[in-house]
């Protein structure tokens, strides 16, 4: 026997659509490229995205095309956000951090129709227009204004031209909902990067899991200022739980270092923020410079990597900032876990807090894990056995874009699909997950794991480090033994033991890094993160002291 309630698709657009009845006077704030603060509601913004439907239809975009964007967090992204995949085309965000010849054969791979970009990018496109081979339409997301007296890009349109020529009605299409809404590649750090592509379905039950109180916890009462890309994983899918809930949202553009970001947090009275551990050192840097204060900010959610307890510390003890540390990926859309307190922890002291806090915490509602050994065994919940993390969910992909990344599934003994991370972690018993290692990036010591992340977080507490990273470099006993690459910060000084000496106590001692080399820099990738096969490369023939 069925139940008997209603048959309503979840689509995108229901979140627009509801954030315009129920919140039009909420502002969207955005620091635009082209310099100033431009000031919005949702109400203007849902009907400008009903006009961008219109002009995509214009353009012959049809159901299912793929329209791509280079651009940055602004109030014109979210309305392709909205625009492209309301009207049941596929919004491609293509991240512009990576090299023109991978986004080349990106936007060739998706197959993009029509290209959207932000006045920065203007040179980009130019390297790329004549390579790219179905974009047919290229849209410069500014007004008649800033367009450029001339350039090499053909078909160059002005977004705002768009807007004004074309009617705001338009009645958003009830789709199925396991309609393809967007579409995501990986960073790619090994082979070609690969599609994840997602659905209204799995868009709109993710927003409903990452907006509850103990995930992301958003409320109408909150401004939001996403840090994170709308270009990397939907920015954490923050644009769609604004909209469900009516938070005031607040866009920074291009303007990501400490001061524009701080400036931005006070001025529209910030309450919750997001982002990776890079940015929230460059921030924490700026405010520790210039004694300032965070006056409204109250939560800021930290992941893409591992947060520091020394940084979660920072934000919690000196400026009342608690720190949402949450784990995910591009996969998982990206939502995983979100580490926040069960009532038991306030009875602990705050040392054992900090010990969950820095845990990436416990699976949201809809994500099953589980951690396997290398024959695939189940491997306990005790909080210290680690092995592979494997997950399940309705907003986690059963395969990659055009099948492009083979068959990524691990089926179980009742033949589920089990989605492999490439993350080596540990689950406890009351359910909270801590990463240990990548398994790509794992330093195995006479057979045996050694975490490289408790390692740099150690490295990363000293006052003389900027940055530390740690790889498996050659021993001929052990296989592998850790290396630590390190970066001091400016007019620092530290040797090489004293930073060893400081791991006395904290850790096994056979964890203990055979050795330390001073850099200038760290290479890091597109979406900010440490490129350890880069610094495997580099490293490839240190001589370790004991070796
Ligand atoms: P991406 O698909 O680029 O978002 O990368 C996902 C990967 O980033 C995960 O598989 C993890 O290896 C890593 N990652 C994400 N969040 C965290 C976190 N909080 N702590 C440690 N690693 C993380």
């Amino acid at each position: 026997m069925n139940g008997l309630m209603m048959q309503q698709p979840l689509l995108i657009s229901s979140l627009l659509v509801h954030a315009e009845r129920h919140h039009g006077e909420q502002e969207v704030v955005s620091r635009r490229v082209e310099g100033d603060i431009h000031r919005s509601t949702y109400r203007e913004l849902a009907a400008r995205s009903r006009r961008m439907a219109n002009a995509l239809a214009a353009q012959g975009i049809a159901f299912g095309d793929r329209v791509a964007t280079l651009a940055w967090n602004g109030y014109r992204h979210m309305e392709l956000y909205y625009a492209a995949s309301g009207s049941g085309a596929v919004l491609h965000t293509l991240n512009p951090r990576l090299h023109p010849d991978q986004v080349v054969w990106i936007a060739d791979h998706a197959e993009d129709r029509i290209l959207f970009f932000d006045l920065s990018f203007l040179p980009l496109v130019e390297a790329v227009a004549a390579r790219v081979k179905t974009v047919k339409a290229f849209v410069l997301m500014t007004d008649r204004a800033h367009m450029p007296a001339a350039s090499s890009v053909p078909n160059l349109l002005c977004y705002e031209e768009l807007i004004a020529g074309a009617s705001d009605h338009f009645d958003w299409p009830q789709i199925d909902e396991n309609a393809a809404s967007s579409l995501c590649y990986t960073s790619g750090t090994t082979g070609h990067p690969k599609g994840a592509l997602y659905s209204h379905r799995s868009t709109v039950l993710h927003t409903y899991a990452a907006a509850l109180p103990d995930a992301l916890n958003c409320s109408a009462r909150d401004t939001i200022l996403p840090v994170v890309p709308m270009f990397h994983v939907n920015a954490w899918g923050l644009p769609y739980a604004a909209c469900m809930v009516g938070a005031k949202l607040v866009f920074p553009g291009p303007f990501l270092d400490g001061k524009s970001l701080h400036d931005l947090f006070e001025s529209e009275r910030v309450t919750v923020s997001a982002g990776v551990p890079t940015v929230w050192q460059a921030l924490l840097a700026h405010v520790e410079a210039n004694d300032l204060r965070f006056s409204t900010m109250r939560r800021t959610i930290i992941g893409g990597s591992a947060c520091t307890p020394a940084m979660m510390q920072a934000f919690q003890q000196r400026y009342d900032v608690q720190v949402l540390h949450a784990w995910g990926m591009t996969e998982m859309s990206p939502l995983g876990t979100v580490c926040t307190l069960k009532p038991a922890h306030d009875r602990l002291g705050a040392d054992a807090r900090m010990a969950v806090q820095a845990k990436q915490g416990r699976a949201v509602f809809g994500v099953d894990m589980k951690i396997v050994g290398e024959e695939g065994e189940e491997l306990p919940h005790d909080g210290k056995t680690s092995g592979e993390l494997l997950v399940r969910g309705p907003w986690i992909i059963a395969s990659y874009f055009k099948g492009d990344g083979g068959d990524p599934l691990v089926p179980d003994a009742q033949g589920r699909g089990w989605f492999p991370t490439g993350d080596v972690s540990t689950l406890d018993a009351d359910g909270y997950m801590q990463i240990t290692d990548r398994s790509k990036d794992v330093i195995k010591s006479g057979g045996e794991w050694i975490g490289s992340i408790d390692l740099e977080n150690i490295a990363m507490a000293h006052p003389a480090v900027a940055m530390a990273a740690c790889i498996g470099a050659r021993h001929p006993k052990w296989d592998e033994r850790p290396l630590l690459v390190v970066v001091k910060k400016p007019g620092a000084a530290l040797t090489r033991d004293e930073l060893i000496a400081s791991y006395d106590g904290k850790i096994a001692r056979w964890w203990t890094p055979d050795d330390v080399v001073f850099v200038d820099a760290i290479p890091l990738g597109a979406t900010g993160k440490v490129q350890k096969n880069k610094l495997r490369e580099q490293f490839a023939n240190h001589k370790l002291p004991t070796a």
